[in-house]
């Protein structure tokens, strides 16, 4: 695939052609797809420069940038997957209807799937997750039930609860259950590990995951112990959330946080906590002015789950040497909060400094 000259800019030239022409050589790297799920997975990875540099860190910090999947986000890969194995179970046939409890990205990614295949979708969604992911979600063409912000994740009013409501109400319904779907940690064990391995020449140490449904840390962490056993892999838990091990890491006064994606009120079966070799806890403020800085000095349209992610890999990566290599995954996108913490006014209204402010006062800067 050697790249391609344009000759055509010569041509133009000789002719006496007066505008300007490149002479950049090109190269085109993919054919057309057959539809949009085609395009998921296969995501880039990209060296952080400014961030490790201004922390002075030895390592190299390599971000997969899981938000330009179609749908935006790392969720497009386990939408595909669960629906398609559902459907070579027998268990999706035209015509039903899937409904799917999620904090935002699963359902966008379940609203894309469906809509190409023509299912009808329904998404059960906290009232604290974006509108921007529902805006998202009904253009798809999808159906939104909010579940307010207070209510725990298994009671009649919480995410779940309503799911099954809705599953025993709606004839011909599916509930995929991202929070117990083998497909849905399988994913990332077949794809996005593999992935990772391959864009990194295996080359390694430590591997940083945030967990939401935990599928995400769980597929990777399951593909690494196998084929890359000394790769560290550290979870990140938000504060207020309890995933962490030991569950001392756990005891906060903090009842809600803003970071959406990561961190519930109980221990999915999704999340197996044995791979994972360290939990590293976040706060807010961390988090969302990281997410400010990643897009401002990387240019990394990352969403608040990245911020902390990166938040944490900060933390570990202090410790690394020179020529070791330490990976992050960016989830989602920008797009997702718009309204949210990429507004100054509302960062100023919560008491987070603005990226303005920040740059040159964080703490690994004193
Ligand atoms: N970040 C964001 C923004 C997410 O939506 C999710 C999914 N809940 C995650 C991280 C965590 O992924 P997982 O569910 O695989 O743990």
């Amino acid at each position: 695939d050697a790249p391609r000259k344009c000759t055509w800019t010569e041509e133009a030239r000789k002719k006496g052609a007066a505008f300007p022409h490149t002479e950049q050589d090109w190269k085109m790297n993919n054919k057309i797809a057959p539809n949009v799920l085609n395009l998921i997975g296969n995501t880039p990875m990209v060296e952080l420069n400014s961030i490790p540099k201004k922390a002075g860190l030895k390592c190299k910090i390599y971000a997969k940038l899981e938000y330009l999947n179609p749908g935006g986000s790392i969720k497009d890969r386990i939408a595909k997957r669960i629906i398609e194995d559902a459907e070579k179970q027998g268990l999706l046939k035209p015509g039903m209807t899937i409904i799917e409890a999620s904090s935002g990205n699963t359902g966008v990614g379940v609203a894309l799937v469906s809509a190409i295949k023509g299912y009808k979708c329904i998404i059960v969604m906290s009232e604290k997750m974006s509108n921007e992911k529902v805006a998202v979600m009904r253009a798809l063409g999808a159906k939104l039930i909010r579940t307010p912000i207070t209510a725990d994740s298994y009671s009649p009013d919480g995410i779940f609860g309503v799911a099954r409501r809705l599953h025993k109400e709606i004839p011909d319904s599916l509930i995929l259950d991202q929070f117990s779907n083998p497909g849905n940690p399988l994913a990332h064990y077949d794809t996005t590990a593999e992935e990772i391995l391959d864009q990194c020449d295996h080359k390694i140490d430590v591997l940083v995951v945030g967990a939401g449904t935990g599928g995400t840390i769980t597929g990777i962490g399951r593909k690494f112990r196998e084929v890359s056993p000394k790769t560290k892999i550290i979870g990140v838990d938000p504060e207020g959330s309890v995933f962490a091990i030991p569950d001392s890491l756990n005891q906060t006064n903090v009842t809600f946080f803003e970071v959406e994606g990561l961190g519930y009120d109980f221990v999915p079966t999704s999340l197996d906590q044995t791979v994972v070799d360290r939990w590293v806890k976040t706060n807010d403020e961390e988090s969302l002015i990281m997410a400010r800085r990643l897009i401002k000095e990387e240019g990394l349209l990352c969403g608040t789950s990245s911020g902390a992610t990166v938040s944490a890999a900060m933390k570990v990566a202090v410790d690394l040497k020179e020529g070791q290599n330490l990976v992050v995954i960016i989830p989602d996108s920008i797009r997702n909060y718009l309204t949210k913490f990429v507004s100054d006014h509302w960062m100023e209204a919560r008491g987070f400094q603005t990226c303005e402010n920040v740059n040159n006062h964080f703490w690994w800067d004193y």
